[in-house]
Formats: C-alpha cells, sequence, structure tokens
C-alpha cells in the first residue's frame, strides 16, 4: 500500500505553526491540541508529528518509538484533561476516523480524546 500525504491539510499547516492551536502536550513526535468544535467539555486531538494519513498509514510505516510516544501521549492528555476512569465518575472515548467511510475530515492521522461528560448521550 503506498499512502500519499497532503502536506497543504490543516494539521499539517498546526504542525509549522502556520495556523495556531491551544496545545495540551507536545512531545518529541506527538501534539495534542484543543478541538475547535468541542463535541463534548473534554474534547483533545492527538496526532503524530510525523506525515501520516491515517491509523493504518501510521501502524505500518511509524517507528517503534513515533507509536510508544503516541499512545503514551494520549494517555498522558487523559490524565491532564480529568478524564482518567476513575471510580465513581469519569472516564473517556477515543475516536480515529480514516477514510471516506470512516468520514475523515483532515488526511492526517488523530485521535479524538472525548470525555467531561456521559458519552454515551448523542448530544452535547
Ligand atoms: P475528522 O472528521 O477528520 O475525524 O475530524 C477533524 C476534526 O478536526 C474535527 O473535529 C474538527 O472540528 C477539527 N478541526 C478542523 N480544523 C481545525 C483547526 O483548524 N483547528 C483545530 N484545533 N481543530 C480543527
Amino acid at each position: 500500500m503506498t499512502y500519499r500525504y497532503d502536506d497543504q491539510n490543516i494539521f499539517a499547516k498546526i504542525l509549522r505553526g502556520e495556523i495556531p492551536n491551544q496545545t495540551v502536550l507536545e512531545t518529541e513526535h506527538s501534539l495534542a491540541f484543543d478541538d475547535i468544535a468541542p463535541q463534548a467539555p473534554v474534547h483533545t486531538l492527538v496526532i503524530p508529528k510525523g506525515a501520516y494519513v491515517s491509523f493504518d498509514h501510521f501502524a505500518a510505516e511509524a517507528s517503534d518509538a513515533e507509536i510508544v510516544d503516541f499512545n503514551r501521549t494520549i494517555a498522558e492528555v487523559c490524565r491532564i484533561k480529568g478524564v482518567m476512569p476513575q471510580e465513581g465518575r469519569a472516564g473517556f472515548r477515543m475516536i480515529s476516523n480514516a477514510g471516506a467511510d470512516g468520514v475523515q475530515e483532515v488526511p492526517h492521522l488523530h485521535v479524538h480524546v472525548l470525555g467531561g461528560r456521559d458519552m454515551g448521550r448523542m448530544v452535547e
């Protein structure tokens, strides 16, 4: 499988500093920032810094270091945002849309971290 990465996508521009973002966490290989149109009280996007279109591209071609960093960044974002599952309350949902049927709008891998409310409800 050959992946074609569009370096004019909006998250590539955010990574290059051409568009501002509300950074939650930056690591060697990953960036986490708040979604511009939040669907929940916590709605943060986590992206790798590398040029990966979607999760399948990342899984196929990213280094082990990038994959570990990405996963740990997601978990750290959950801790920072206070949505780590606890006795009683909290918890989160992670979603990564891929391709046309997945209704992926931005062609740079991103995981949505959603929480701060009962995610079983469809609307805010
Ligand atoms: P997708 O449908 O590709 O999984 O989700 C793309 C997400 O990116 C959407 O939730 C949308 O609100 C968010 N988004 C689009 N443009 C921007 C932007 O310029 N800044 C930020 N922070 N989020 C954006």
